[in-house]
């Protein structure tokens, strides 16, 4: 559009150049401006095709991780309207998370495919006309988490599959939605204190037989009782109990990240509370099939589980950035 525009003005300017124009200067200023007026008609005509802003920046961050992370994705676009992401067969809309710049945390699966891999973007804009198409690429390193092999010792009959269905579905699946932009402002804090017992990915096997799952959260062993708190901040979007992971919390914490707090003992919160850092959820338990006291935590993307410990540390996905503030930089130079 710029360079149309400096186009436009040159063979505007070559026709009209006179240096004797000095008398008529007020007569001459009326016809140039009539001229410029009708000259400028026919290239917005033309303009009509050439409504191109220069290419958006496209960011992915962190842009190495492992399978189960997530990375940010930050689209600086003028022209756009809508914005949305494709990896693989899903599809993603990013949030103006500030204006013109357009955000959203996408995760990895866990059996995601290592190596380089690649987000499409499209941009959309008035009227949800297709403007143009970008990508990105990023690496994914293999989730080494060990074996892990869990005893039960045979304990009870099998859980009723409608009951296990369950507590998948109000895990995975009840809990998708994007209901607004992301709550939190920094690195998350630990739920509980204690010894890790089990990390995020970790295939696992059952009394001796190997299931094809992976681990979907982060164990923490604590005392029977001891308080577990909001890692960030969010709304309190489900309590209750389910067959396997027991009595449990979730968190919505915007942007579509939401977070899971199981076979606790104590719940101290209702639907539709809002929740800060530090705030008391409920106490370690070890109700549903657990061996002894402990919280399991998961953070869950639109359905898709990631490792918590991620959301910890300083390669957490970050926020949209938010242009610095004049004053901010004088300080800093002062
Ligand atoms: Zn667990």
């Amino acid at each position: 559009m710029q360079q149309t525009r400096a186009e436009e003005r040159q063979s505007e300017d070559s026709p009209d150049a006179n240096p004797q124009a000095g008398e008529r200067q007020a007569e001459e200023a009326e016809q140039q401006a009539v001229q410029g007026q009708a000259q400028s008609e026919e290239p917005q005509q033309g303009a009509e095709t050439v409504e191109v802003e220069p290419v958006p920046v496209v960011r992915v961050a962190p842009d190495l991780l492992m399978q189960g992370e997530a990375f940010a994705l930050t689209v600086e676009s003028e022209a756009a309207s809508a914005v949305v992401a494709t990896v693989g067969a899903r599809t993603w809309n990013l949030l103006e998370a500030e204006p013109e710049v357009w955000w959203t945390v996408i995760p990895v699966p866990r059996d995601a495919a290592t190596g380089s891999a690649e987000v499409t973007v499209d941009l959309y804009g008035e009227g949800g006309a297709w403007l143009r198409s970008l990508s990105a690429s990023y690496i994914v390193l293999v989730n080494a988490a060990p074996l892990e092999e869990i005893i039960l010792g045979g304990t009870g009959a099998p859980a009723d599959p409608a009951e296990v269905q369950r507590d998948i579905a109000v895990r995975f699946h009840d809990h998708i939605a994007v209901t607004g932009p992301p709550r939190w402002d920094g690195p998350w804090i630990l739920p509980v204190e204690g010894e890790v017992t089990g990390v995020f990915g970790a295939q696992r096997s059952y009394d001796g037989v190997q299931s094809d799952e992976w681990h979907h959260g982060h164990d923490i062993a604590a005392q029977h009782g001891d308080p577990i708190v909001a890692p960030a901040p969010g709304t309190v979007v489900w309590t209750g109990e389910v067959v396997l992971h027991g009595m449990g919390v979730i968190l919505d914490h915007g942007a579509g990240v939401y977070s899971g707090y199981w076979h606790m003992s104590l719940l101290a919160v209702r639907e539709g509370m809002e929740v800060a850092p530090g705030d008391w959820l409920g106490n370690i338990g070890t109700t549903g099939l657990s061996t002894g006291p402990h919280l399991h935590w998961e953070v869950i993307i639109q359905g898709v589980d990631v490792d918590p410990v991620q959301w910890l540390g300083e390669d957490r996905p970050p926020l949209p950035v938010v242009a610095a503030e004049p004053e901010g930089s004088a300080d800093t130079l002062g």
